[in-house]
């Protein structure tokens, strides 16, 4: 799950991670009076979607009174963000932040992030933070240093001086800088993040260090013990196929292809999905019912699918362990009747049950194509897809 700004500094506030002072705001009339409430001189207007890149995409601008903090307020809410973590439409404004102006005299990169490879966290710096931090992994990766924490032991202080002087913190503020490194590395773990990303963290003109931007990305599976994180969602900011998904406690992901594969076992579905492609399809979705899926999942699946105008065809492909054959088969006809399905529908199932399943849908006098085997399924449904297009 991921959040605004804002939030994300309010959080790095619990933690005493210094940050600027700022209100948000979702009206002009409200970023006018955070702005007094601030009293300047200089004041920064932040667009709050859940994308990076708003710099460059126009989203954040610096305003020097009261009317050029209503003049900005006016102009980016409501407006199309486009940067390259947006779709090439963009991301409605909806929310502002409104900050006191920063005194920049150096911006470095900071974040704590998962790393599979060595099953720790890795805490990664660069002396070259800002708005091209990509552009500098991409092309000079050797900029971006990384120590491997220890979870018995925590983000020691020497990691932590390794990385503050190894970007090029001035000694006089080094303390300050391994201090905001372990309070991060504090707030990575205790709100169980997937990813907690300072950029820029700054050096100011008065030699402090302050954390401009944050990101956080939080682990879904840990959401249940955070009330307070679950309480940050906006979904407006979401994929709406994916927010009526999590409803019915599908896990439902929207993709390019017009192949819509409903699938149960999230390695069964990733299987579907390479299956597909190699024969020279493109999944529309990935989506895995679980291992209780009734025929009201079912039938919430097929809605969710066929909301999406690209799908062609259908392929179901059912591995019935502890879910019977039967049951899925019965979710299949309740809900293609339910929702009058339109497009071609190809069914593979095998195990528990399997004949009186496939018995069932041919019962059914659906138009349902079955097929045994995977390559045999998604064969089928590429066929049937290209049919339609
Ligand atoms: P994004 O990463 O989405 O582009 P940031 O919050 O990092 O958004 O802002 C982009 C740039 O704007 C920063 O690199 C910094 O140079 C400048 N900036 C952001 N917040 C402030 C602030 N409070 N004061 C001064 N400059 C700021
Ligand atoms: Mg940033």
């Amino acid at each position: 799950m991921k959040i605004h700004e804002y939030q994300g500094k309010e959080i790095l506030r619990q933690f005493a991670v210094p940050v600027p002072r700022g209100y948000p705001a979702f009206t002009v009339q409200e970023a006018v009076e955070a702005a007094q409430k601030l009293g300047g001189p200089v004041w920064v207007v932040k667009a709050q979607i859940h994308a990076g890149g708003r710099g460059k995409g126009g989203g954040v601008k610096l305003a020097r009174s009261i009317d050029e903090v209503k003049a900005l307020a006016s102009e980016i809410l409501g407006m199309q963000l486009k940067t390259h973590q947006t779709g090439p439409g963009g991301q409605k404004v909806r929310r502002l932040l409104i900050e006191d102006g920063a005194d920049i005299k150096k911006e470095y990169y900071v974040a704590a992030v998962t790393d599979r490879a060595t099953q720790r966290v890795a805490m990664m710096a660069s002396s070259e933070g800002g708005m091209d931090i990509e552009e500098v992994a991409h092309a000079t990766p050797e900029k971006i240093l990384k120590v491997f924490i220890d979870p018995a032991v925590g983000l020691t202080d020497a990691q932590g001086l390794e990385l503050a002087r190894g970007i090029g913190v001035p000694e006089a503020s080094q303390a300050q800088a391994v201090d905001v490194l372990r309070k991060l590395y504090r707030c990575y773990m205790e709100t169980d993040c997937s990813l907690a990303e300072i950029n820029p963290l700054i050096l100011e003109g008065n030699g402090n260090i302050k954390a401009l931007d944050a990101k956080f990305n939080f682990d879904s599976n840990a959401l249940f013990r955070h009330p307070e994180i679950v309480a940050y969602r906006d979904l407006d900011e979401e994929d709406p196929a994916e927010i009526e998904a999590s409803k019915f406690d599908l896990a439902y992901i929207q993709l390019d292809g017009n192949i819509g594969c409903l699938v149960n076992g999230a390695g069964l579905a990733m299987a579907t999905m390479d299956t597909i492609k190699l024969f020279g399809g493109e999944p529309a979705n990935f989506l895995d019912v679980g291992g209780g899926a009734t025929a009201e999942k079912v039938t919430e699946a097929f809605k969710i699918m066929l909301k999406n105008p690209e799908i062609k065809a259908i392929l179901v492909n059912i591995f019935g362990g502890i879910m019977r054959c039967d049951t899925i088969a019965d979710g299949v006809i309740v809900a293609s009747k339910a929702v009058g399905l339109s497009v071609p529908l190809v069914v593979r199932m095998k195990g528990t049950n399997e004949d009186i399943g496939k018995k069932m849908l041919a019962d059914s006098g659906l138009p349902i194509i079955a097929a045994n085997t995977m390559a045999d399924a998604a064969q089928a449904v590429v066929a049937a897809a290209a049919k339609q297009a």
